[in-house]
């Protein structure tokens, strides 16, 4: 059975295609053409070492704004809090930026913030807009490269994996890392993602697996990808997947599917092309296809996990002058789209607030980190939730339901306007 819906379930503007046993596909061609795309190798990874081995607390580097890794709440913070004066170091595990992984779609309230700190167009001009939206599947690795570029050049040490933290008798924070180096802090922003240290020393829960996971890839087409710019899906029983054209020469796609356990870690590429196409293996050509086209480095499985914020119980967002952005704090599900555009506008929140206090004194740092906490639980809390139960219902597997779920709440209830209030997010430029 084959439905084509122009109100998703999901918040995008797409095409839904309802999987029974004979699923069938409809993009009609409309694009073609090629990207020249950035040149990798162009791009210049900059590095920083802090302080030796071993050496004694007098030579310990000190820094002002410490930042714990470099994805995109880390570079947007960085960024963000450059614009406005203050300089910040930022340390990632990594031997450089990621550079492989697939890509993620940015709605309206993360091009806000691209626009607030002066990337916006710059990126827009990269990737596709779906169907008459501010809406694009961006790819992560050039997200990444364009926010790293706006920082000095010193502002990045790769290779800097944190180990340990403690406070300092002088009301700071010592970060241990685990070369033996250590750098003495008056402000850290955990942006160290869903397994974050930080997070950890602060006492907050390992996130929670949902009971689904994911495979993403971006599919290479060298001589043009023929898809129309819109998000199409496909839903089957316990399993949906969908594909989006990024830019000319590149498609992305998932897919999820339920399983008891996160599984092990798999990273190599054959064996996760064959799973996935294993998992759709009747379904539409188009989308085996794609599955086909892609390059190794850009195939990746993940276990969805989440972490809900509970009132009283889960612990603030900051503790002194350390302070958690995005997945170090609230890993939502990606059935919203949400994760990486709340982690632009937390970055934006997060250092307009800083600055000031950094600045002005008329705040104090802590005070300053809690109204971030208070100011930004209230937009993230729900969308946490809201993505939970939108995933949990998009990989039901009971036929009944499925099939209310195709016939009734897809076709008849969803409409797209409501669905994409949360993307509403005002963001003056830094
Ligand atoms: C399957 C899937 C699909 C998604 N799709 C979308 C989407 O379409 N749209 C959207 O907006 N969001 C999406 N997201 C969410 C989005 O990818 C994340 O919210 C976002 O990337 C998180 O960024 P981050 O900077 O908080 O964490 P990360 O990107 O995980 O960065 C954390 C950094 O910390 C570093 N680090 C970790 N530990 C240490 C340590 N001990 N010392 C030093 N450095 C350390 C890591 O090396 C890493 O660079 C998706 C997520 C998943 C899993």
């Amino acid at each position: 059975m084959v439905l084509l819906l122009h109100s998703p379930l999901s918040p995008l503007p797409a095409h839904h295609f309802l999987v029974s046993k004979q699923p069938f596909i409809h993009t009609p061609i409309t694009r073609t053409g090629s990207e020249p795309g950035p040149d990798p190798s162009a791009y210049l990874l900059r590095s920083i070492r802090v302080s030796a081995a071993g050496t004694p607390a007098a030579d310990r580097k000190e820094e002002h704004v410490v930042i714990v890794g470099a994805g995109i709440a880390s570079l947007a913070t960085a960024v963000s809090l450059h614009r406005l004066g203050v300089k910040s170091v930022v340390l990632d595990l990594g031997e450089s930026l990621r550079t492989g992984g697939t890509s993620l779609t940015l709605f309206k309230n993360g091009w806000r913030v691209l626009d607030a700190i002066g990337v916006g167009n710059d990126l827009r001009t990269q990737f596709l807009e779906i169907q008459g939206q501010e809406v694009r599947a961006v790819e992560r690795r050039i997200l990444l490269e364009t926010l790293a570029d706006q920082l000095p050049s010193d502002s990045i040490s790769f290779g800097s994996k944190l180990r340990k933290i403690e406070r300092s008798e002088s009301g700071g924070t010592l970060l241990e890392l685990t070369d033996g180096s250590s750098i003495s802090a008056k402000i850290v922003i955990g942006c160290d993602g869903i397994r974050s240290p930080v997070a950890k020393w602060m006492g907050f829960s390992e996130p929670r697996y949902v009971g689904h996971c994911a495979f993403r890839g971006l599919g290479f087409y060298p001589g043009g990808q023929l898809f129309e710019p819109r998000v199409n899906y496909i839903y089957g029983r316990g399993l949906r997947a969908g594909f989006v054209p990024v830019s000319p020469t590149k498609v992305y796609w998932f897919i999820c599917f339920n399983s008891s356990t996160p599984g092990p870690k798999i990273t190599d590429p054959s064996v996760l092309k064959k799973q996935a196409t294993e998992a759709v293996q009747n379904w539409p050509s188009e989308l085996l296809n794609i599955i086909n086209l892609t390059p190794d480095d850009t195939i990746i499985r993940t276990p969805l996990v989440d972490r809900w914020l509970w009132p009283t119980i889960s612990p603030p967002a900051s503790s002194g002058k350390i302070v958690l952005v995005d997945d170090a704090w609230h890993p939502m599900t990606l059935n919203l789209g949400q994760g990486a555009c709340c982690a632009l506008e937390d970055a934006v929140v997060l250092a307009r607030k800083l600055a000031s206090a950094i600045k002005s004194g008329s705040t104090s740092v802590e005070d300053a980190l809690r109204s971030y906490s208070n100011e930004r639980w209230p937009r993230i809390f729900p969308l946490t939730v809201r993505a939970n139960l939108v995933g949990s219902l998009l990989q039901w597997d009971n036929p009944a339901v499925c099939s209310v779920r195709n016939n009734v709440i897809i076709p008849k209830v969803v409409r797209l306007g409501p669905m994409l209030e949360h993307t509403n997010f005002d963001c003056e430029p830094l």
